[in-house]
């Protein structure tokens, strides 16, 4: 028998069986899926402490200022994390430093895309203890976490191809003399890098490799609400030898450390992904040293489907376009802009595939969703549909709180509201949880100029057998990314971006490599 595995002992359950949720009815146990942590997961959060790893140290025993951390679909505590302050952050930016100007800066790009197949050999093998403790911790169900894994690994296997593939130009001249020119490309230095709660483990990765690509260094500052699975990741990263001060991690509260990292002078260029509300702070504290920015912030997207689209693939194509991990995903296609002629049939073909997903706890193996981050996000989320209501949008199933044994997580109904209008509260701002908006429309031209009636332009989707069709909002839409007849994957090859409020800066593709690099052009004259 594996060492982990379905459990078929009474759970920490009222019912001693873990309870999933179809949404036809009320909380019923049925089949125990709920997974027993395998022994790697239990001993990392049998710590229940966690404090920032500077230069490869874990820091902060003797800290007083504790932040407590929950697993979202119990409400338990997992422990504690340190709030890291400002000195900190200091200390953790003075090792990235150190390493950036030491024995690091002397890697050829050969030993870098080593080191980055070495890690992608180390993340493979120990894949399944990083699910669990990011199931555990942000209640990403354990089926979606697992599935992350070909998405990290293709990412750590694309960083790895970049490390030899940076490059600059020889370039001709009209000065007078033989004067040879060229630009060369260099790393910009010590990275700061702000990650959110709703999928750590996957998109730390956009920053770690373009950091061991291009030879910087970085100081992570994951949110407080979810970091487990950053720190052990990069536990990892020194147990496959990367050396110390290359990768650091400061816990805490963004306010404190995250502030204080988007303000030191030390750091040459800050990635950040979050909310737009931040994204602004962060501008304005990287105006003391002029740093680099890259801001990957929050999204309305526009999911457009015509009336002669696939429902059959449209249908749970959209659902969980918002519905998967929660809604809590940046580019989640929450206004479904539907032709009138089918917006009925398809508002009902939702609510019925809706009733087919299974909400269950995070470490449940059959739960298709898992619960939202915190008590603070489900209040918001809850707040939201109760302006939906109110501002006339009709509700079309969900819109509660799940009662009984997800009474102490965080779990909100899959919620669907039809006979939106775009200038609805609702429509407009995000809202990060399970709620989709169903807006109907009349013809392309309208749909475009809904979809494009938003400050964000982040991702969109269009659903139709008409290739001149899709191409045209495609053309039409202003976002970073666009789907056709799906929604939601993404490949570093292709990469994604944002534009308008949602931020700029690409992720994938080798552009991505060229923000962490600066040109520099050379003149020699040649006597
Ligand atoms: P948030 O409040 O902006 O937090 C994001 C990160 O910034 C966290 O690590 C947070 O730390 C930190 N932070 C908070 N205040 C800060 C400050 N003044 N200075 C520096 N750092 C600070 O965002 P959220 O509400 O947690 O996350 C959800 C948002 O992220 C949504 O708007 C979503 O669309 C966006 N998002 C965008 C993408 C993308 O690629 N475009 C991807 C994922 C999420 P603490 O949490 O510890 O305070
Ligand atoms: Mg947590």
């Amino acid at each position: 028998m594996a060492p982990y595995g379905p459990r078929r002992r009474p759970g920490p359950h009222r019912s001693g069986q873990t309870p999933i949720r179809t949404n036809s009815g009320s909380d019923m146990p049925q089949d125990d899926t709920h997974l027993e942590l395998c022994p790697a997961a239990r001993d990392y959060l049998g710590r229940r402490r966690y404090g920032p790893l500077i230069d490869g140290v874990e820091t902060g025993a003797g800290s007083t200022d504790l932040i407590e951390t929950f697993n979202p679909s119990t409400g338990d505590s997992l422990g504690h994390i340190v709030a890291g302050t400002a000195e900190d952050i200091d200390a953790a930016v003075r090792a990235a430093r150190t390493a950036f100007e030491g024995p690091w800066s002397e890697w050829s790009p050969y030993q870098r895309q080593a080191m980055l197949m070495r890690l992608y050999d180390h993340i493979d093998q120990n894949y399944e203890e990083l699910a669990q403790i990011e199931s555990t911790d942000m209640g990403m169900p354990i089926t979606r976490t697992r599935g992350t894994k070909d998405f990290i690994l293709r990412t750590i296997q694309f960083f790895a191809s970049q490390a030899l593939n940076i490059k600059g130009e020889t370039l001709q001249n009209g000065l007078a003399g033989n004067v040879a020119s060229m630009t060369v490309k260099a790393p910009v230095g010590v990275i700061g890098g702000i990650i959110p709660w709703n999928g750590p483990l996957g998109s730390q990765w956009w920053v770690l490799g373009a950091v061991l690509a291009t030879g910087c260094t970085v100081v992570l500052k994951p949110a407080e609400d979810a970091c487990l699975s950053i720190l052990r990741t990069v536990e990892m990263l020194h147990e496959a030898g990367l050396p110390n001060g290359v990768v650091n991690v400061v816990t805490g509260r963004g306010s404190v450390a995250g502030d204080a990292l988007a303000r030191h002078p030390g750091v040459d260029r800050i990635a950040f992904t979050g909310s737009t509300v931040t994204g602004r702070k962060i501008i304005e504290a990287s105006a003391v040293n002029i740093k680099k920015l890259q801001l990957e912030l929050g999204g309305k997207s526009p999911d457009i489907i015509f009336a002669d689209a696939d429902l059959d693939k449209a249908v749970p194509g959209a659902a969980l376009a918002v519905f998967n991990n929660s809604g809590q995903i940046c580019y989640a296609g929450t206004r479904v802009l539907v032709e009138r002629s089918i917006a009925k049939e398809f508002a009902e073909r939702v609510a019925a595939f809706v009733k087919t997903l299974r909400i269950g706890y995070g470490m449940d193996e059959n739960a298709n969703l898992g619960p939202v981050i915190s008590e603070a996000q489900i209040a918001r989320v809850m707040s939201y549909i109760e302006i939906g209501g109110k501002e006339g949008a009709k509700l079309v199933c969900g819109g509660s709180r799940l009662g009984g044994d997800f009474a102490n997580g965080y779990f909100v109904e899959p919620t669907v509201f039809s006979e939106v209008s775009n200038d609805m509260t609702i429509a407009r701002e995000e809202i990060f949880g399970p709620v989709m908006s169903i807006i109907p429309f009349d013809s392309a031209e309208e749909a475009i100029r809904i979809g494009n009636s938003t400050e964000y332009g982040l991702g969109g989707a269009v659903w139709t057998s008409n290739i001149s069709a899709a191409m045209k909002v495609v053309n039409g839409i202003h976002t970073g990314v666009m789907w056709v007849n799906f929604y939601g994957q993404v490949d570093p090859l292709v990469g994604f971006g944002g534009t308008k409020m949602s931020g700029y800066g690409a992720k994938g593709t080798s552009a991505h490599l060229d923000t962490y690099l600066y040109t520099k052009s050379v003149y020699i004259n040649i006597i």
